[in-house]
């Protein structure tokens, strides 16, 4: 059997955030008597507008192949929101649709890298950076960045990384995706400087960008330094901020050149996104604000009521999450006192015992860390912080 798996295959494993949240629903289906906080998507349906939009597509008979770079009313709308929204012009040339933002960033890190070349990845990252930049040849370069700054990179530690050896991309992403670190306007405009001083592309995953919370608010670093366009794909999409998981829509946006090769790659890989999806995606960009921004204060009074709770917990700490909808918690402190070495272990534990589903820290660079998910109702998330406390207590208490 090794033989017929090619070497660039056999190290692939699944997303650990797709399978965690899948065996947590097979528990439950099987009877189980589960909790599961794994899932990175919001658990909204998706607006009916939009829905309708999709059944009207299938109706009319928009059921066929579409240009590889997305159909152009959709890339039209983008470009216009996006234009205003960043502050910078963009042309529908400059957008390209793909299968989800994991896919677009995929595609950009395709066009982005030569063989071997090295993209640097801030702790704590989403899963599939490290695993998407193997796919594509190129050579991921891990910088470890901790909880006493709130897991931030200053301009001071990106100018003396760069200076040890310069990356070709830095795939940067806020807010963030374990930690719901936000970048201030501040910090955004000094890194996007020095990435334009040294010459150093750049992929910005700003699919969380409308989930943000308080005072802390997106700035996407294209339109703070406007000289980076050209050198950088913004990546976002529709998945988190109008409940669309399963419809598989990301956008990226960037120079045409860029996008045209980009769209060169999608066509020969997968053709392009569903027809039926990006029409209802159309509808979302155009009338889903409203209903967005019900979804985002949801969001956001879980949040409070989540972070309250937690911080009363001994013997975890946090960053406060800015945006997106998780919390990165570390529970190193508990590990010697549970029997567990690592991150894997503590969340093993903690299922078979209480039945509460965490991602662990190790697969995001974390490895003293749990990650809670709180895009569910505020019924679930209590009964998760019922077991949670129950187990600190069993080890603590
Ligand atoms: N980036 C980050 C940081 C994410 O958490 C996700 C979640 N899946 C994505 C990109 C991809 O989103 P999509 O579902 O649109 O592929
Ligand atoms: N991004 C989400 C998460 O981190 C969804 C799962 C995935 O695509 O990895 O849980």
């Amino acid at each position: 059997m090794s033989d017929v798996i090619s070497e660039r295959a056999k190290n692939i494993e699944p997303s650990i955030t797709l399978s965690l949240n899948t065996k947590a629903n097979n528990l439950r289906e099987a009877g189980a008597d589960v909790v599961g906080l794994a899932a990175g998507e919001p658990d909204f349906e998706t607006p009916a507008v939009i829905k309708k939009a999709a059944y009207e597509a299938i109706e009319q008979g928009k059921t066929r192949y579409t240009p590889a770079a997305g159909i152009s009313p959709l890339r039209e709308a983008i470009a216009e929101m996006y234009s205003k929204r960043l502050g910078l012009p963009y042309e529908g040339s400059e957008v390209m649709i793909s299968n989800g933002a994991k896919h677009s960033i995929f595609n950009a890190l395709y066009v982005l890298t030569n063989p071997g070349d090295e993209v640097m990845i801030f702790t704590p990252y989403w899963v599939s950076y490290p695993v998407m930049v193997k796919l594509v040849g190129a050579k991921p370069r891990i910088v470890e960045l901790n909880a006493d700054n709130d897991y931030k990179l200053t301009p001071e530690r990106l100018k003396a990384e760069v200076a040890k050896s310069k990356p070709k991309v830095i795939l940067y992403n806020s807010p963030n995706n374990p930690a719901g670190i936000v970048y201030s306007a501040e910090e955004v405009e000094a890194i996007g400087r020095i990435l334009h001083r040294e010459g150093i592309s750049l992929i910005s995953d700003e699919i969380y960008e409308f989930l943000t919370y308080k005072d802390n608010k997106h700035y996407s670093p294209v339109s703070l330094v406007p000289e980076l366009k050209e050198s950088t794909v913004v990546i976002t999409g529709v998945s988190k901020s109008y409940a669309m998981t399963g419809w598989r829509i990301g956008f990226a946006l960037s120079s045409s050149e860029v996008i045209y090769r980009m769209s060169a790659y999608q066509a020969h890989a997968t053709g392009c996104p569903n027809a039926i999806s990006q029409w209802a995606a159309l509808t979302a960009v155009k009338e889903g604000a409203e209903e967005r921004e019900m979804m985002r204060v949801e969001f956001e009074k879980r949040k409070e009521m989540f972070g309250e709770r937690l911080s009363k917990i001994s013997s975890v700490t946090f960053p406060d999450p800015g945006g997106a909808f998780y919390f990165l918690v570390d529970v190193s402190s508990m590990y010697e006192r549970c029997g567990v070495s690592g991150s894997g272990e503590f969340c093993e534990k903690l299922l078979k015992e209480k039945g509460l589903l965490l991602i662990p820290g190790g697969p995001f660079g974390c490895d003293n860390t749990v990650r809670f998910s709180f895009a569910s109702s505020e019924k679930i998330l209590n009964n998760a912080l019922d077991r949670f406390e129950n187990f600190v207590e069993d080890y603590t208490g």
